[in-house]
């Protein structure tokens, strides 16, 4: 939506190796973790099985009133005025407190801490709208499965479609991009086979940002291609565009919503007639919609004392981050009233954040989005609606979204009545996922991370494409810090000791960035930056040749995704060689939360090549 996203946003990712290897000096600050824990912690309970009983309770539509609802292996059993509980079933009071399903933030880019983060501030699910596809298949697992994760579920649209050299192409990762010849019906087709839940089209040429230099982006035909073909694939086709003509052609073109709120003028009655006639919905991004007028939210949200001890050293610098050389302007104002006209005519509105732009963050930022909802003009109970049955229905998403009979157990139960006052919301006494009360201190969930996998092989390259036994790689070159670096990788035949694969590793170490890098990452959780236990493990081990030249093992580790790496280096020559590190040399790691690890290329400037097989973690 906003060019300085392309440099600070989801830009996560970006953020992960650009800030770390760039702002050496600044590493202190965002290691210092979170806050203290202290506030009450939810009843004790064991299990997915409990009961709520004595609770005000809103089931995503409606107020129901005080009700009981039985929770049974983490799923709803039953809800009712003066319901029973089963024998045997814990009961927690909800007196004085109302009962809402998981909140689900339909705007997200979801890196590093996001899934638990979101999950601790009452957002169980989270739709994705950008991102690497390697992560897909275990992102479906984890929410068809009903574990005790702690972490908010993920829908995803896998690489937002764009043009070459477009919005969308600038974080790092290679993103397939659709040319002037290229075939849409099986591009389309190859992003449907990638496992995407749903297809996002960005439509940015920046004409709404005056100043900001233009970009390529999708024609009206390619548009209108994508979006048949979305649907000939049965997948929602969802876009971002930020004029109002683009948001127009987009709906004419059968668009099924629009995930931001246009920025260059208000909706007019024509535009709030097409998107009735059309039944579409709009995703306005109020949050970040408020952080780049100038008005965001985030130092609200942080001076909460209902939220402030529960915010993680980056969710607070997320919160803090402004846009540089931002003057305020009148377009929250002019989005307000937007998303109120378009409400008063009955088109749908869905509660998003486009967390982590600058502005906001993770979980927290729908508290404030809920509330800009009611500024808009949505009542308590509709902007409710907004960020629960109503993103579930229009995504076609049937066990959750609600509070009922066989949906999944996503609860947060909060003191007060967020009906009457919807910043109530803030006061959490409770989250449940899967019906497993969820850790909401920072520290303590720090703690919990995910166990690492059993086996001690990452890859051997022997299969037919870029696998890892658990985790996944990606390409990642300073191009995210500004760089011109580049990188190609391919898997080829005869790896080491004549095993079958390894993996190839080329490119050029390019001038453009103080510390320049080119290379592979290696992410060991589903998400990029996500942190698994890795404490008792000993060597990173792996075998390597190449063109002789001198390599860095960069290793991510520690409470912040933004902290510094830790580095060892090797030498890659003409033979295969067995490499050893030991992880305790790695200084300052701390293995506990172990993020990622990259091979990469840096100083001297130049072209490289090398070879990695059988990459051990043991
Ligand atoms: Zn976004």
């Amino acid at each position: 939506m906003k060019r300085l996203t392309d440099i600070l946003a989801f830009g996560a990712l970006a953020a992960t190796l650009g800030i770390a290897v760039a702002l050496q000096g600044n590493a202190g600050d965002s290691a210092a973790g979170a806050n203290e824990p202290t506030v009450a912690q939810a009843p004790e309970q064991t299990g997915n099985s409990f009961a709520i009983r004595g609770a005000r309770v809103f089931d995503g539509e409606r107020d129901l009133g005080l009700a009981t609802v039985v929770v049974r292996d983490g799923m709803v059993e039953s809800v009712a005025a003066n319901g029973d509980v089963p024998d045997g079933l814990p009961v927690i009071d909800g007196a004085g407190k109302t009962l809402l399903p998981g909140l689900i933030d339909a705007h997200v880019h979801a890196w590093g801490d996001a899934q638990r983060d979101a999950a601790r501030f009452g957002v169980t699910t989270a739709f994705d709208m950008h991102g690497m596809v390697e992560r897909l298949p275990m992102l479906r697992e984890q929410r068809e499965s009903l574990a005790d994760t702690g972490q908010a579920d993920l829908w995803a649209a896998g690489y937002a479609i764009t043009a070459p050299g477009g919005h969308g192409t600038q974080y790092g990762f290679p993103v397939p991009a659709i040319e002037a010849d290229t075939d849409v019906a099986a591009f389309i087709g190859e992003r449907i086979d990638e496992g995407v839940d749903f297809i996002k089209l960005i439509v940015e040429d920046m004409s709404a940002y005056p100043g900001a230099p233009s970009l390529p982006t999708l024609t009206p035909a390619q548009v209108t291609q994508v979006i048949a073909a979305a649907h000939a694939g049965e997948r929602l086709a969802v876009v971002h565009a930020s004029t109002l003509a683009d948001s127009r052609h987009a709906i004419e073109a059968g668009a099924n919503g629009l995930v931001h709120i246009f920025a260059d003028q208000a909706a007019d009655a024509a535009f709030i007639a097409d998107m009735r006639a059309a039944d579409a919905f709009v995703i306005p991004t109020l949050s970040v919609v408020a952080s780049f007028s100038g008005h965001g939210e985030g130092g609200a949200l942080q001076a909460d004392p209902r939220l402030a001890d529960r915010l993680t050293a980056e969710q607070k610098a997320t919160l803090a981050a402004a846009i540089p050389g931002l003057s305020a302007n009148d377009r929250l104002e002019q989005a307000l009233r937007s998303v109120h006209e378009l409400h008063a005519a009955g088109v749908a509105i869905l509660a998003g954040t486009d967390a982590p732009n600058p502005g906001t963050a993770h979980g927290v930022s729908m508290h404030g989005e809920l509330e800009l909802l009611v500024r808009a003009g949505l009542t308590p109970a509709q902007a409710l609606a907004a960020a629960t049955s109503l993103p579930a229905r229009r995504f076609g998403i049937d066990d959750r979204g609600r509070i009922a009979p066989g949906l999944r157990a996503d609860l947060l139960l909060v003191d007060g009545d967020p009906l009457s006052d919807i910043t109530a919301t803030r006061a959490l006494t409770g989250v449940w996922k899967n019906g497993y009360p969820v850790e909401r201190d920072a520290k303590a969930t720090a703690g919990a991370t995910q166990a690492a996998p059993e086996q001690a092989l990452v890859s051997d390259f022997d299969g037919d494409a870029l696998e890892a036994n658990f985790g996944s790689w990606q390409p990642t070159t300073d191009q995210m810090a500004g760089g011109a670096s580049t990188v190609e990788y391919r898997l080829v035949t005869g790896g080491a000791e004549d095993s079958k694969g390894a993996l190839a590793i080329t490119g050029e170490v390019l001038p453009g960035f103080a510390f320049p890098w080119a290379g592979m990452m290696f992410f060991p959780a589903a998400e990029p930056m996500q942190p698994v236990d890795f404490s008792a493990r000993s060597e990173l081990v792996f075998q390597v040749r190449g063109d002789g030249r001198h390599y860095s093992a960069m290793l991510f580790s520690g409470p912040s995704a933004q902290g510094m790496p830790s580095v060892q280096m090797f030498q890659a020559g003409p033979e295969w060689t067995q490499v050893r590190l030991t992880l305790a040399d790695f200084a300052g790691a701390d293995l506990s939360l172990l993020r990622g690890i990259a091979f990469t290329a840096g100083q001297p400037l130049g072209s490289f090549e090398f070879f990695l097989d059988h990459v051990e973690l043991r």
